[in-house]
Order: C-alpha cells, then structure tokens, then sequence
C-alpha cells in the first residue's frame, strides 16, 4: 500500500500516529488517541475525525449527564446541536431571545436558572434508551468542570473515555 502524499507540500509521505487532540467546537473537549497524519517534509498535520454526527451526539450527551453547571459555549453547542435557533430555543424555555443571548455570551454570561438548564439537558437526552438520566446530581457543582470531557472513537460511533 503506497502511503499518502502531503496535500500542502506534495512531497512527503504522511505519517500516520494516533494522539490526542482538542475538538474545536467552542467548548472543552480532547478526543483521545484520534488518527494523525504528519507530513515529514513540511511539517503539516491532518487530523482524521471519523464520523462527526455520532461525534457530536457523543458530546451531547456526555454535557447533558455533566456535574457541573452549564457554561455559555456549552448552552450554544447544546441549542445548535438540538438544531434550534436563538428565537425558536428562546421561544422554546419561554424566555425572550436577550436572555438566550446573555445565557450564551462569552464576555459576561448570565446563569440559566437550574430548571431551565434540566430541561435543556432532558431535550438533548431525550432519544437515548437509558432507564434513568441520573439529573439529580447535573449541575450541582458550583464550580467549572474539573476537567475536560475525553472521547474516543469505536467501530460504532464514540464513547466517553475517562482521564
Ligand atoms: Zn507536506
């Protein structure tokens, strides 16, 4: 099997390694050991990240079950993923669409009431086959996660992966 060229320099032969890498999606995520390919030429990397769809549903979900209080990223994550806009989610918790704004603003965010960020967290988990969601204890941390959600890739999709 010939190995793959860089697309950037066209001259080296990528590297494949598995590392750990963030996810750039506004919130606080590493995925564990995904595929890299390095150029050895120009130095270039490709990040290889199979199957973004289960990807997300993964960090939903993991965000959904958190200890800790929703941050403003994580609101704006979960509303984008459930495919609401800012009206329609502001609609939605019966709030006006300023509030939804400030729960999401990244300089001075405003605190989602503990109600309003259940029922939230209840939207994203709604379609998993759980018996119990285990809410009683989401959010009760005062505090910012203590540490980022960890995920790593399977054969069907991804899975939390712990510290
Ligand atoms: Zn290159």
């Amino acid at each position: 099997m010939s190995k793959k060229r860089c697309s950037i320099c066209g001259k080296g032969a990528l590297e494949i390694r598995r590392e750990p890498r963030r996810y750039g999606c506004g919130i606080d995520v590493i995925l564990v050991d995904i595929e890299v390919r390095h150029c050895p030429a120009c130095g270039e990397e490709f990040e290889v990240i199979p199957n973004i769809e289960r990807l997300h549903q993964a960090i939903a979900r993991d965000l959904a079950k958190s200890d800790a209080r929703l941050r403003a990223g994580e609101i704006r994550f979960l509303r984008t993923y459930l495919g609401y806009s800012s009206v329609d989610f502001a609609r939605l918790m019966g709030v006006s669409p300023e509030t939804v704004s400030r729960w999401e603003s990244k300089g001075a965010p405003k605190r989602m009431a503990l109600s309003a960020e259940r029922l939230l967290r209840l939207m994203v988990l709604q379609n998993e086959p759980i018996r119990s969601y285990g809410l009683e204890g989401a959010g009760a941390s005062e505090g910012p996660p203590a540490q980022p959600l960890r995920l790593r890739v399977t054969p069907t999709g991804w899975e939390s992966a712990a510290a």
